[in-house]
């Protein structure tokens, strides 16, 4: 099987120059390495697919890192929901490493450090080594512990490992340069005192090492060849390799960090401080409601994996950042959905019709085609009778030459079934339509071949038989924000910016097939969009999510504001 040829994108052409310059196609390896601080998120997802895309374009293995080292951030919960994000994503990691299995190592190394008179333990608080860091056009100043004897260091950082001493007293610090002119080289914090539980060690450690200090580690423990991460870690690169010169051992693969641009998605955010913070405000349901921007949201919402892999792969990696549609994504699902789900009919907003020449009581079961995008997909068989509902939005009394649904002495046909023509209404004392009388043409059935059955009307509704249909609820969505970009206004707090109407909850008739679905069962509603069997089902009590309209109504609408 060949991939479709596209072009290597920038981190490619690192790569394909690493393996000219002599690197092992075998030594080529690649981790994605979340905090478990919060559910993965569409961000996420574009690093999932960079690294594994990477890793089946070259057969090299990808691990999961867990990069656990602040436990008061950190959660079990977190841990599964990943695993289970990624794994739904359809990729299989090698191995499953957290930063916590290396703490011992990590602390060794920093023993050595301190040996080898390259860090030392500094006492002062947070307030006055911000000061004496400097500000980029000013050097910064020394600590005065800066010249502590390696044995107090030892001595003090055993201590502090031992749990003697209170958070924020000390920390270990690399000693680089105070006059660096990278901020990030003056002096790195390396170790701080927490005394947390965390949720794979317990209470074993008193001291937890800083990002910097265990992520390049750990690459070069699990012989990371490449490590991605997201431009705001462009200035960390020159730690990242300062910390992997005290430690590297000939003959091993010297991990290279490189950087690409963080994702940002118009209509949502993607950080996990804030959507946490949705989740703990109750702006949403969980994690995983159906108009979060998580993985497990958009699982919930019926997106499928093979839809978010394939936008991912759209939009590509880039060295800038820059803000990517969400209609881009949509575009992507209603692609899949529209080739895997099967065609169902579903009337959202009902309206009664009467076919007042259809026998009273019969019951005829009309054959219908589950997807025309999909031959192996097969037939059904719906139940017709003399009192259907079809959709409000389908009867005008008057129509036009623009509406192509039912109007007073107009014809359509019924999908599947018959050409009926309307006859007359009811209405109440409002002036709203409650019912709708029809005759039909007997001769007409779809597919029975006849001259009437081939004859054209220019509209075609959906229906479901008044009698059989079965009452589900269904859960519409908007965009959680109407603002493009609700975290990028200074004064106005994202929260405020919250769609107030991002959720509105129906009850709709359903074909009474679909009484067996299953949660996650996918559905195109035939005319109305696609939909997805909620996990709050009950037995006899479906709830349906819509994914997504058939079109892009968001597309029309902003066209039509600028007058399109
Ligand atoms: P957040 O601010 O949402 O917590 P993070 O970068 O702190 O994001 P991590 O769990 O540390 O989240 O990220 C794991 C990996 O995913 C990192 O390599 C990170 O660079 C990448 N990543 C996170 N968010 C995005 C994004 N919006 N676009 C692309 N990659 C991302
Ligand atoms: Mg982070």
């Amino acid at each position: 099987m060949t991939t479709p040829a596209r072009s290597l994108n920038f981190i490619e052409h690192i790569i394909e120059d690493d393996l000219k310059g002599g690197l092992a196609p075998k030594k080529l390896k690649f981790r994605f390495p979340p905090e478990p601080n919060g559910y993965l998120h569409m961000g996420h997802a574009s690093s999932i697919c960079l690294n594994f895309g990477l890793g089946q374009r070259y057969g090299a293995p990808v691990n999961l890192r867990f990069d656990d080292t602040n436990p008061a951030k950190e959660e079990q919960e977190y841990v599964d929901a990943i695993k289970r994000d990624v794994a739904w994503l359809g990729y299989n990691w090698d191995q499953e490493c957290y930063a916590s299995d290396y703490f011992s190592q990590l602390y060794d190394w920093a023993v050595e450090l301190i040996r080898s008179g390259k860090a030392y333990v500094d006492s002062q608080d947070a307030e006055t080594m911000a000061v004496q860091k400097g500000t980029p056009t000013q050097a910064g100043t020394n600590s005065p512990f800066r010249e502590r004897s390696i044995e107090e260091n030892l001595c003090l950082f055993d201590e502090m490992k031992r749990g003697l001493h209170p958070e924020g007293s000390h920390v270990l610090r690399a000693k680089i340069a105070m006059d660096h002119t990278n901020m990030l080289m003056r002096d790195p914090i390396i170790y701080r005192i927490l005394h947390r539980h965390h949720h794979r060690t317990a209470n074993d450690w008193c001291v937890y090492p800083m990002y910097d200090w265990a992520h390049g580690q750990s690459d070069y423990l699990e012989q990371i060849s490449h490590s991605l991460c997201t431009m705001e870690f462009t200035m960390h690169r020159e730690l990242y390799d300062w910390f992997l010169d005290q430690i590297i051992q000939p003959d091993l693969v010297r991990p290279k960090q490189r950087e690409f641009a963080r994702r940002n998605f118009s209509h949502t955010v993607v950080s996990k401080r804030k959507l946490l913070q949705l989740v703990e405000e109750k702006y949403v349901s969980g994690w995983d409601d159906p108009r979060m921007p998580t993985i497990s949201g958009l699982r919930r919402r019926g997106y499928t994996p093979e839809s978010i892999r394939q936008f991912a792969d759209t939009i590509g990696i880039a060295k800038r950042d820059n803000l990517v549609d969400l209609s881009l994504l949509e575009f992507s699902v209603r692609e899949h959905l529209n080739k895997i789900a099967p065609r169902v009919m579903g009337v959202l907003d009902p309206l009664k019709l009467v076919i007042e020449n259809y026998p009273e009581g019969e019951v005829e079961w009309l054959e219908a085609e589950n997807n025309p995008e999909d031959e192996s997909a097969g037939f059904r068989q719906i139940p017709f009778s003399r009192e259907l509902l079809i959709e409000k939005e389908d009867f005008k009394e008057e129509g036009n030459k623009k509406f192509f649904r039912l109007a007073l002495g107009g014809e359509v046909r019924l999908k599947n079934g018959y050409i009926i023509q309307a006859v007359r209404c009811d209405k109440d004392e409002n002036g709203a339509i409650t019912c709708v009388y029809c005759t039909y043409d007997p001769k007409s059935k779809s597919g029975s071949g006849t001259e009437e059955s081939l004859r054209k009307v220019k509209g075609t509704l959906h229906w479901v038989s008044a009698a059989h249909a079965l009452p589900v609820e269904v859960r519409l969505y908007d965009r959680l924000f109407t603002d493009p970009t609700p975290d990028s206004h200074k004064d106005v707090p994202f929260l405020s910016l919250v769609n107030p109407n991002s959720l509105e909850v129906i009850q709709a008739f359903v074909e009474p097939g679909l009484a067996e679905a299953q949660p996650e069962d996918r559905f195109q509603f035939q005319r109305m969009g696609y939909f997805v069997v909620d996990k709050d089902s009950k037995p006899g009590k479906l709830v349906f999510n819509k994914t997504v309209g058939l079109r892009d109504t968001w597309a029309r609408l902003e066209a039509t504001e600028n007058g399109g």
